[in-house]
């Protein structure tokens, strides 16, 4: 894990894009004056303007005010020679907003998370709660298409968390046709929440497997009047399960293709998994069309769901690749022994979260690389929200082993960096840096003006910055200990304030601040 040397020829003073910067670091001189922190040393990556040297950065509140060769005074300041210094990890598919969840992940660098693939049925209850509350690090939310259709057809509450829809995605009674005056009905719902800052719509079709194409029009079409994207879990593929009416990625491509929405394709590794390469070549063939598609993957080859999901269906489980001993029950840690088992515990706890292991990154490097290594698809945690054996208690830091997650909610970008300073994901650090970070922003931007200030190191831009070791930056939880906090991220700020300090959590401070639709 040798780190390469950074390049020399990149300008020594960047030009920004960003309107009204507070100091042009063009024509002023950024020793005019004392910064409130300033970053000393370290190898600066900024994967928009391609820059990769070593710099020192000085921020006046929530902002990047000068990037510069030259020394910068500082009331405070951050030594971050040997260290790697990007922009603030994005992870744009995360349930885990809560405190508990955002402290494993702002443990693994990430700044902004957003709950875009479920969502929540009333985002301004979501928001004004993250609001009272305070959170670590910035938060945001789309329209949940599933928690509307919970409360519509099944008359679940109308607002939602994210963890309640997840624990009633394996019920039935949500999932059947809807009549006009029903579809009529959450479209409104739907609508309302987009007018009121949701980052979109967010679709666990996947989940509802048999739910009526034409239903899913509509949804695409609502967004794009509105302007914004969706977040699909897709239907399962037709090798998966031949009974679906239409195949999960083909019906991506065409709904984009016909509606003109943006559509972005959740966790396409976990989807398609051994028909990663079909599903590419459905989604690579609308966007050579002029289609709106992006994609996203996050770098295990486990997956975590509710036992009572449709693509865990005995009769059907050994079409996803899966036997019954792939099957791990997260609130016992216990690989299942039967389909039988299966079956029952479908009954019993039909919400239940379960591991479904897919292959073994150990043994099976190259599929972790096929899936990350697309340059424009984001890296993505699908971060879970805990499940406690015993009293549930978000407060206790460290988390304890009792509290159980998919190991990716702690561990998703230390992971990625570790791999791709290894060399073993075809990538080089800017790209995957990149993927962790502009990409998502990239993504967003069109509709979330907030996103045009993060995923980048410029002056004018928000300073959401994260700073590792190259030397030691590794995930370690696994799937026996999943709350194991990532290493060798010194210090990560969100809108200029530490959230981690020297490699400790600051556990009193609530710098996140909401990500909206420009509306
Ligand atoms: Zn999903």
């Amino acid at each position: 894990m040798t780190m390469p040397p950074p390049s020399q020829e990149f300008p020594t003073v960047l030009t920004t894009k960003h309107e009204a910067p507070m100091l042009d670091s063009v024509n002023a001189d950024p020793n005019a004056i004392d910064y409130d922190i300033v970053i000393e040393g370290g190898r600066v990556i900024d994967p928009e303007s391609g820059l990769d040297a070593l710099r020192n950065i000085g921020i006046v509140g929530n902002e990047i005010r000068a990037i510069a060769t030259s020394e910068l005074r500082g009331r405070k300041k951050i030594d971050a020679r040997d260290l790697i210094v990007v922009p603030g990890l994005i992870d744009m598919h995360s349930h885990a907003l809560d405190l508990a969840g955002q402290r494993l992940q702002a443990m693994d660098g990430v700044t902004t998370a957003l709950e875009l693939e479920s969502g929540v049925p009333d985002v301004a209850s979501a928001y004004a709660e993250a609001a009272q509350d305070g959170r670590l690090i910035n938060y945001g939310y789309s329209a949940s298409w599933a928690g509307v259709r919970m409360h519509v057809m099944a008359g679940e509450s109308r607002n939602a968390t994210s963890r309640q829809i997840l624990e009633k995605l394996g019920a039935e009674r949500w999932k059947r046709d809807a009549m006009p005056s029903e579809r009529a009905k959450m479209r409104d719902l739907l609508e309302n929440q987009l007018q009121g800052g949701a980052l979109g719509i967010g679709i666990l079709l996947g989940y509802s497997p048999y739910a009526d194409p034409s239903e899913m029009i509509d949804v695409a079409r609502l967004a794009q009047e509105n302007g914004l994207p969706t977040f699909t879990h897709a239907r399962p593929l037709v090798e998966q399960d031949p009974s679906v009416p239409v195949d999960g990625a083909r019906e991506i491509a065409e709904i984009a293709a016909s509606t003109g929405a943006h559509m972005h394709y959740c966790h396409i590794n976990s989807t398609s998994n051994q028909h990663i390469d079909r599903a590419c070549q459905v989604i690579d063939g609308a966007i050579a069309e002029g289609a709106r598609i992006t994609a996203e993957s996050y770098p295990y080859g486990a997956g975590m769901t509710v036992v009572g999901a449709q693509s865990l269906h005995p009769e059907t489980l050994s079409a996803y690749e899966l036997e019954a001993t792939d099957i791990i029950y997260s609130r016992t840690g216990r690989a299942l022994s039967s389909l039988e088992e299966l079956a029952e515990l479908r009954r019993v706890d039909p919400g239940g979260l379960v591991f479904e292991r897919y292959f073994d990154e150990e043994t099976s490097p190259h599929r972790l690389s096929r899936m990350l290594s697309p340059k424009d698809w984001a890296v993505v945690s699908d971060a879970m929200p805990l499940v406690w054996n015993g009293r549930q208690d978000d407060t206790q830091w460290p988390i304890p082993a009792r509290a159980i997650t998919h190991p990716r909610s702690a561990g998703t970008f230390g992971r990625t960096l570790k791999l791709a300073l290894k060399g073993s994901l075809g990538l080089t650090l800017g790209e995957a840096v990149s993927k962790c970070t502009l990409q998502p922003a990239t993504i967003l931007e069109a509709t979330s003006p907030a996103m045009r200030r993060k995923g980048r190191l410029q002056v004018g831009c928000d300073a959401d910055i994260t700073i590792f070791d190259p030397q030691v930056v590794s995930d370690q939880a696994t799937y026996r200990n999943t709350t194991r906090t990532s290493r060798g991220f010194s210090h990560v700020l969100v809108g200029g304030v530490l959230v981690v300090h020297e490699g400790n959590l600051q556990m009193d401070m609530r710098p996140g601040r909401p990500v909206r639709n420009s509306s």
